[in-house]
């Protein structure tokens, strides 16, 4: 089977990636630089890894480092890259838009360059529904004009367009893949979300109901308590609830981490057989609010989620909501279409953390 190498895949939708290609026996080398990736996440990939017939292999790392990229592909024989490392944080972005211009767009070119030059070319690419801002239609087609309102989407659309300008020029082909809300975790419980600083709703109000006596998992997820303050386990805040919705709260298309996953092996594939270069989006085409997403956390944990409205969140469109007309034409279709089941694997992973992790270890295993 072909090697692939993942970038970022210590990360959240790199690892179940890098899973999901182990599972389907491709060799997979993971380039990472570790700065929000996790030793956790490698272990178990490394373990998993043994456990069938591919090869894993990790090397900590610079996407740009233009030698190392293309000596692991000589060495390794690297035949195709999935491209997830980069900062993925909107608000951030907002304030240090030069980060994600020098992280994610010059590194990500550097990235490019060196695959070019030691011959790879097929790139499946981590993008975002970011890159169409306020959607002049929903469920949102591919077609659909692209216009980021934040540097971080504006980043991936710049990669979009170097890929396909590669494309028109190299023998090299490209399938973008723009993510609606990646959400929930590995149903077998080896990985899950850990962000540090988590923004995102589920896990957030997930850790809204944390006792304390689960505050290790807590902090294996990357909830850091400071020295002398214990974890600190604000309500959740609702980010606006005049938006012109059933609820007056946000929709969003929440897609399960597994089934996005599955999406990269489909894009890679495709471009394996052929495919020229595109863009598709990855969501289920449900959209849920925001309250409906507390309800269901409530329900599957059997706690309340302290609320506290708050007012909208800057730069939030009221829905999003994905048509995938695209990957579902290969075949591929969301296996969790249900809210509920997708919040259960994210819950069911917290607790398998405390299982899997002995005490003595923490985030930084
Ligand atoms: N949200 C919220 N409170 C939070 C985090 C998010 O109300 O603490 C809302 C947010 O305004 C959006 C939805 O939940 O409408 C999903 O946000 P998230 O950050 O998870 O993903 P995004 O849609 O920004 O990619």
């Amino acid at each position: 089977m072909p090697t692939i190498l993942v970038t970022g895949g210590a990360g959240y939708i790199g690892s179940h990636t890098a899973k999901r290609l182990l599972e389907a026996d491709y060799h997979v080398v993971v380039l990472d630089n570790m700065r929000t990736g996790h030793r956790w996440a490698i272990e178990r990939l490394r373990r998993l890894a043994e456990q069938g017939s591919s090869q894993f292999v990790f090397v900590q790392g610079d996407v740009a480092d233009t030698a190392l990229v293309v000596r692991l592909v000589h060495e390794y024989g690297v035949e195709a890259a999935v491209h997830f490392a980069a900062l993925s944080l909107v608000g951030e972005s907002m304030q240090h838009p030069e980060r994600y211009f020098a992280e994610n767009v010059a590194k990500g070119i550097a990235l490019f360059n060196a695959l070019v030059v030691a011959g790879v070319r097929y790139v499946v690419f981590s993008s975002t529904a970011a890159v169409y801002g306020i959607p002049e239609r929903v469920p949102i087609a591919e077609d659909t004009p692209t216009h980021p309102l934040n540097p971080y989407g504006a980043s991936k659309r710049m990669l979009e367009e170097a890929l396909r300008w590669l494309g028109e020029v190299h023998p090299f082909r490209s399938i973008s893949l723009r993510y609606f809300n990646a959400a929930g975790a590995d149903p077998d419980g080896w990985l899950g979300e850990a962000h540090d600083p988590e923004t995102h709703l589920i896990p957030l109000a997930i850790r809204s109901v944390l006792c304390p006596d689960e505050d290790r998992v807590a902090q294996l997820l990357g909830y850091s308590p400071t020295q002398d303050q214990p974890l600190d386990r604000p309500p959740l805040r609702l980010f606006g609830t005049d938006y012109p919705t059933p609820d007056g709260t946000c929709i969003r298309d929440y897609i399960h981490v597994s089934d996005l996953a599955e999406a990269h092996v489909v894009a890679l594939e495709a471009l394996l057989d052929g495919h020229p270069t595109d863009c598709w989006n990855v969501g289920t085409g449900e959209g849920y609010s925001v309250r409906q997403v507390i309800d269901a956390v409530e329900r599957v944990t059997g706690r309340t989620v302290p609320v506290v409205e708050a007012p909208r969140r800057p730069g939030d469109p009221p829905v999003l909501v994905a048509e995938a007309k695209k990957l579902k034409r290969l075949g591929w279709e969301p296996k969790y279409t249900e809210l509920r089941a997708i919040v259960h694997t994210a819950w069911r992973w917290h607790n398998a953390a405390l299982e899997l992790v002995p005490s003595s270890q923490n985030r930084a295993i």
